[in-house]
């Protein structure tokens, strides 16, 4: 399982590119009062929330419209601080996202010269030499973790891209994959690519801010599905922008893992910094065992942790971490993110946001576990 790696760019390089995001939207041309409140109890200041009974959307390029309508799009606006606003602006937004992924597409298809499948979900735009069959499987992964975060959260915190905002290329076998940097080293400066580029060449997966990208084989789907490093990708971008680029890279890791685990009920992809052996299997399951035998790391040793030295303990031990803290208390969970968003040091916010101290959040965790089934 050496194969499943995945390489990061340093977070001021992306803290620099989403600040130009940020820069760019709109809604600074609104009028004030059609704002979304931050203080909002409803929406938590993103003025949407989610739309409870929202079916996957899994769109293939090729194939008609969907019917828009406020189901499809999945989300409606706050009843509380944006109760003047009609659904129809959102879809005409959805419609504006699908035609933007679909322009995306088209100019990769240009760039590199490939004919290219496409697959539009709600919170994402995967761009693909994977099968049709594969494809759809991947946008099907993709709805049912946006949906998870979605109802489980009852907020569209940790699902607050689009298409037009989240894309992924997923390619075929190791040569697409090369010759794929090469464009990519054509539209970007060596600092823009971030400072990881060169040593990504070696794995199978780079979280580039604007465009992640991963490959599969042969070998590797037999393995898994290609939808884990979809997953685990789009995962990771949710928590990363709820806490601005701000969340504790053992609470940013665990979190993806916790997302693949989710979907799939079995982790099987992680973030390496070296050749590293993980196990595969339910890490949730793995982790209870752990604890249980007292094998677990105090959290205070965890969250100090650099990858280069996590073991394969590591991963499953942060997955459970953030398993635990979304699940037990899914409110606390977003004011954490918040809370973090802010700037606030990390282990002062979280003790802060649960009402406890780290080692008697670890005592909880442990219960949790052992409750689980
Ligand atoms: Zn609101």
């Amino acid at each position: 399982m050496t194969s499943d790696r995945i390489d990061i760019p340093r977070r001021s390089f992306l803290a620099g590119s989403l600040a130009t995001v940020a820069g760019a939207c709109p809604v600074a041309a609104q009028e004030e009062s059609a704002l979304p409140d931050p203080m909002c109890p409803r929406c938590g200041g993103i003025g949407r929330v989610p739309i409870g009974d929202a079916k996957p959307l899994v769109w293939m390029k090729g194939s008609p419209q969907p019917k828009w309508e406020a189901a499809i799009v999945g989300e409606q606006f706050c009843p509380i601080c944006q109760s003047g606003k009609k659904a129809s602006e959102l879809i005409a937004e959805a419609k504006g996202w699908m035609e933007a992924a679909l322009e995306k597409n088209k100019q990769w298809e240009e760039r590199t010269g490939w004919k290219l499948g496409c697959v539009v979900t709600r919170q994402a735009v995967v761009h693909t030499q994977l099968t049709t069959i594969q494809a759809r499987a991947v946008g099907q992964a993709i709805e049912t973790l946006t949906l998870h975060l979605k109802l489980f959260t009852d907020s569209l915190l940790l699902a607050s891209t689009h298409p037009d905002t989240l894309e992924l290329m997923m390619l075929w076998e190791k040569p697409a994959w090369d010759q794929f940097r090469k464009v990519m080293e054509k539209l970007y400066t060596r600092e823009q690519l971030g400072p990881s580029w060169a040593s990504a060449q070696l794995y199978n997966a780079y979280d580039h801010i604007n465009t992640p990208h991963t490959y599969e084989t042969p070998k590797s789907i037999n393995i898994r599905p290609p939808s884990c490093g979809a997953v685990f990708i789009v995962g990771r971008r949710q928590i990363n922008l709820a806490a601005n680029w701000h969340a504790p890279f053992w609470l940013v890791e665990g979190f993806s893992a916790y997302c693949d685990n989710v979907v799939h009920k079995i982790n099987r992809w992680y973030t390496v910094y070296d050749v590293a052996i993980v196990p595969v299997g339910d890490w949730l399951v793995d982790a209870k065992k752990l604890s249980s035998e007292a094998k677990l790391r105090p959290w205070k040793e965890m969250m100090t942790r650099e990858l280069r030295d996590w073991e394969a303990l590591d991963h499953v031990q942060t997955m459970a971490m953030a398993a635990f803290l979304l699940e037990s208390e899914p409110a606390r969970f977003l004011k954490l993110l918040k809370r973090l968003r802010s700037g606030e040091e990390p282990v002062g916010a979280l003790e802060e946001t649960y009402k406890a101290t780290t080692e008697e959040l670890e005592q909880r965790c442990a219960k949790w576990l052992l409750a689980r089934r």
